[in-house]
């Protein structure tokens, strides 16, 4: 699907059809974090395909535009590979909020069916599924 959203597949699958990952690492340390068996790091790293937070909420952006309706069915989820609410990571987390929301507003207003009413996030590392959701 893209570089900032996509379809998980394996295990992670069974969590979500669709993900979004900016960070890699998690400086929370859970023992039980299947982190250290990737080997990440206690400090949460942008995805090297990112030069930076400003690129990766561009691509973001485009993804989102393009699979909108899809993601309005099925959700998607923050984040596999950290916790999206570090103080690291936080920031771009609620920037793709803000994006998401104001682009499913805009879009309701106009072209999408009057069924689909609803847009959901799920934010969790997939390890602690005690998730934080929203829908609007
Ligand atoms: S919060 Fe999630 S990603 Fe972070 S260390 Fe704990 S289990 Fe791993």
């Amino acid at each position: 699907m893209g570089k900032a959203i996509y379809q998980p597949k394996g295990a992670a699958a069974e969590y979500a059809k669709y993900a979004c990952n900016f960070y890699i690492g998690c400086s929370n340390e859970c023992s039980y974090c299947y982190c250290k068996r990737w080997k990440w790091g206690n400090v949460p790293i942008l995805k090297k395909c990112f030069k930076d937070e400003k690129h990766a909420l561009e691509v973001f952006e485009k993804e989102l535009n393009a699979n909108l309706s899809e993601l309005q069915k099925h959700g998607l989820f923050f984040s596999f590979t950290t916790d999206p609410m570090l103080k690291e990571t936080e920031s771009v987390t609620a920037k793709a909020l803000f994006f998401a929301i104001t682009m499913y507003l805009r879009r309701k207003s106009s072209e999408l069916s009057a069924n689909i009413s609803s847009l959901f996030f799920l934010m969790s590392c997939s390890n602690v599924l005690c998730t934080t959701s929203s829908a609007i």
